[in-house]
């Protein structure tokens, strides 16, 4: 048996309970073979095996009081899941999906997607089983400072950075951070991105994942002869990333037709009014079905899957993992769909990823397509650290450059080992390799 299959089959059998953790090796120790038969030195130095385990995980009480006294007690996670390259970078999620295998699973991800980035990040990832839905702002307050009493110990400007992810924005990380600098008594403003302006933010982190994402997509529609202009596109999610990946794509003459959450889709076949989704989603924090009450002509649905069974050029999945599975990959295949770009995190399954390779789908892989958030979390670090902010023209210049970069690293590395056009591969390949190097360099640790 090869070495992949072996490292594969140790996960199977160690991790078994978690299933997102293992379909996230699967995935792109898979596409690492052909790296193994030209690099003997990773298999002699037992590489994947150290990857595949976290340098460390934590998991911890959160106990909290509701705005009845209520007494609640959720449970806390952090990965820290590899330093080779930089401090642990990855963000926080608060849902009740959450457990260890899908923190586990973000976190893997996150280490190859902080290489692409091209800046000095290692990968970790956090958060709760919380649901922040429904809760007051003082009940998300009383949360976030119970949950960083315990977290601040493992954090540090060069130790671990959190940021947002899903059920963490802007609200949630002004919470964690008033309560990190209350117990440390330093105004630390690189230990969490994604804050505030006016407290050490930059500007364009809100936007960047997904703007990165549409950045991504246009050079790969690019390199193939295709663009936005008069495209239709359909977008999962209305969340951070959905919001901003709609706004870039209209810019720049996509026609974008329905949006979700997790209860329905709406379709707007003159297209998204996003200022309307954005007054919904980020000040009333309602659902989207609230969107045809402003906007009379559109349609709502109430099974959030069906919207796969819309017909468009362009996919973007921006909202959750696994949110196309293999029988939704062959509906948008058959009603014409030619280019996917993840803004989720793994929101394809592996068979419908496949699928979507079988059929010359052009395929943007969360880890490379969505990097755009981290590499802007490491620009607001580079400006806490000067302590000098920059322009918004000039931060979203420097993710448009990162972006373009990802792009053409992914693709020469498809080339390079023998895929070309598999961008999956090809930025697997990438980002392994540099945190690869890096972990021989400072040997078995
Ligand atoms: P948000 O919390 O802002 O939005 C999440 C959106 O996805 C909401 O519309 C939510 O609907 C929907 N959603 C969540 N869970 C489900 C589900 N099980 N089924 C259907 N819809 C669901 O999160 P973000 O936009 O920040 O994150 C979205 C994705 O992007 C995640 O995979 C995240 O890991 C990834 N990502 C985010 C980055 C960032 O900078 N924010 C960076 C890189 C990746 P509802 O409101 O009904 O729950």
């Amino acid at each position: 048996m090869n070495y992949v299959q072996n490292v594969t089959n140790l996960s199977k059998k160690r991790d078994s309970a978690e299933p997102e953790f293992q379909q996230a090796v699967e995935e792109v120790l898979h596409s690492l073979k052909p790296v193994m038969d030209m690099h003997p030195e990773y298999k002699e130095n037992c590489i994947l095996e150290r990857l595949i385990e976290p340098e460390r995980q934590l998991m911890f009480r959160v106990p909290w009081t509701d705005d009845k006294g209520q007494i609640h007690v959720n449970r806390g996670y952090r990965v820290q899941f590899s330093s080779a390259i930089g401090p642990y970078k990855g963000g926080l999620r608060f849902h009740p999906s959450v457990n260890l295998g899908i923190v586990k699973f973000l976190g893997f991800e996150q280490i190859f997607k902080n290489s692409l980035t091209g800046l000095s990040i290692g990968g970790g990832k956090g958060g709760s089983d919380f649901d922040p839905k429904g809760k007051s702002d003082r009940e998300i307050m009383r949360f976030c400072q119970s949950f960083m009493t315990e977290l601040y110990r493992h954090l540090g400007d060069s130790v671990d950075i959190p940021a947002g992810d899903i059920g963490v924005g802007g609200r949630e990380i002004g919470y964690l951070f008033g309560q990190y600098k209350r117990i440390k008594n330093d105004f630390e403003a690189g230990v969490l991105t994604g804050k505030g302006l006016k407290y050490g933010g930059s500007l364009v982190r809100t936007e960047a994942t997904g703007y990165g994402v549409v950045y991504f997509v246009r050079e790969m529609l690019k390199a193939n002869n295709k663009n936005f202009k008069n495209k239709t596109v359909i977008i999962s999610g209305s969340g951070n990333v959905a919001i901003y990946a709609c706004e870039k794509a209209q810019e720049y003459g996509a026609n974008v037709v329905a949006m979700c959450d997790s209860k329905g889709y709406i379709y707007d076949s003159k297209g998204i009014n996003i200022e309307t989704v954005k007054q919904i989603k980020e000040v009333e924090r309602t659902r989207i079905s609230e969107y045809v009450k402003h906007n009379p002509e559109a349609e709502y649905h109430e099974n959030q899957r069906t919207l796969w069974d819309l017909k468009c050029d362009i996919a973007l999945p921006c909202a959750t993992q696994n949110d196309i599975n293999l029988e939704e990959a062959k509906k948008l295949v058959e009603n014409g769909c030619f280019a996917i770009g993840e803004g989720a995190n793994m929101p394809c399954t592996n068979s419908a990823m496949d699928y979507f390779q079988e059929n010359n789908v052009l395929l943007a892989p969360s880890k490379a397509a969505n990097a755009g958030g981290v590499a802007t979390s490491a620009l607001e670090m580079a400006q806490n650290s000067m302590r000098i902010p920059w322009t918004f023209e000039e931060v979203n210049n420097k993710l448009d450059d990162i972006m373009v970069n990802i792009f053409k690293e992914s693709s020469a590395a498809a080339e390079k080992y023998g895929v070309p056009g598999n961008y999956v591969a090809g930025a697997n390949i990438a980002g392994f390799i540099k945190v690869a190097d890096a972990m021989l360099c400072q040997g078995i640790v």
